[in-house]
């Protein structure tokens, strides 16, 4: 939990807060922008939540920051802390959840986990957090790691001595990393019906996404939704190996179906499947012309 006597001036007054330690990892800014924003290179609640609604999706934030950064002053808001660890991963949408407990090892990255009848998958790794281990037990343990690139791997050694699951990611990527399967061909690969692996280098040399069910594409920091530009984008200014194939990377998603992104920085995208043919137009010719 987070210090109260280091609590950022740039909070408004009231029960939430931030303090000095927060890394800017934007974690709780995408996750409750009524409540959290960027002030001064760091989070500051700029609004105090007033519906028990919101006052529990500010915990689910304050439970996936990477480095307990937000507070909470009223002891029945710390009551209900508990409550709120224990709903995680969150659910998102049909069997997808999102893991919560970032990990400071991966900047705060956001990891998920798909719940599957046949062997269920984590994408990158969440903190080894013992409350987020039982629940992904409870729901059937861990079948496959699938990790987006080289920065988000956190705890995945952790996970994988727990419940012996496979790492999968791309051999570019996995120098110094004992993953059991490191893919070397830039063609699709399929870990199981309605589960393929899209090569998509550029960010880093051996970047990829996860395409499921033709519905939720994982894209690591290969694409995120941009809220200043209002479309899907790529982090020009984060781009660790060579911007012109993220630009070619791009283009290799715009075929495939999907009507979710959901990154691993930044901000998740949702909408129908005519909405994202919409913005992968945009996405497109911003980035060919960045
Ligand atoms: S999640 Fe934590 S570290 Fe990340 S921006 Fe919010 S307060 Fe800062």
């Amino acid at each position: 939990m987070a210090n109260a006597a280091t609590k950022r001036a740039e909070n408004v007054d009231g029960d939430f807060f931030v303090d000095e330690s927060c890394i800017d990892c934007g974690t709780c800014m995408w996750m409750e922008p009524k409540v959290f924003h960027d002030a001064g290179g760091m989070s500051a609640v700029h609004t105090q939540p007033n519906t028990t609604a919101l006052k529990e999706s500010a915990l689910r934030a304050l439970v996936s920051c990477p480095t307990a950064s937000i507070g909470v002053s009223v002891p029945a808001t710390r009551a209900l802390v508990k409550e709120v660890i224990a709903q995680a991963p969150f659910h998102l949408a049909d069997n997808v959840y999102h893991c919560g407990f970032h990990s400071e090892d991966s900047f705060g990255a956001t990891s998920y986990f798909i719940q599957r009848d046949k062997g269920n998958v984590l994408v990158d790794s969440p903190r080894f957090a013992a409350p987020l281990v039982k629940r992904i037990e409870a729901l059937g343990g861990v079948r496959w790691m699938f990790l987006t690139h080289r920065d988000d791997v956190a705890d995945h050694d952790k996970w994988a001595a727990k419940f012996g699951c496979e790492r999968i990611i791309m051999a570019s990527d996995a120098r110094g990393l004992d993953a059991e399967t490191k893919l070397k061909s830039g063609e699709p690969y399929e870990i199981a019906p309605g589960l393929t692996v899209y090569p998509t280098p550029g960010h880093t040399r051996g970047s990829a996404c996860l395409l499921y069910k033709d519905k939720f594409l994982f894209t690591g920091d290969h694409m995120a939704w941009s809220k200043r530009l209002g479309h899907l984008y790529a982090f020009r200014s984060a781009c660790w190996f060579d911007w012109g194939e993220v630009v070619k990377s791009l283009h290799r998603l715009e075929s495939l179906d999907f009507s979710w992104v959901l990154p691993g920085h930044g901000w998740p995208w949702h909408g129908s499947k005519a909405e994202k043919a919409h913005q992968m137009r945009h996405c497109l010719a911003w980035a060919d012309a960045a």
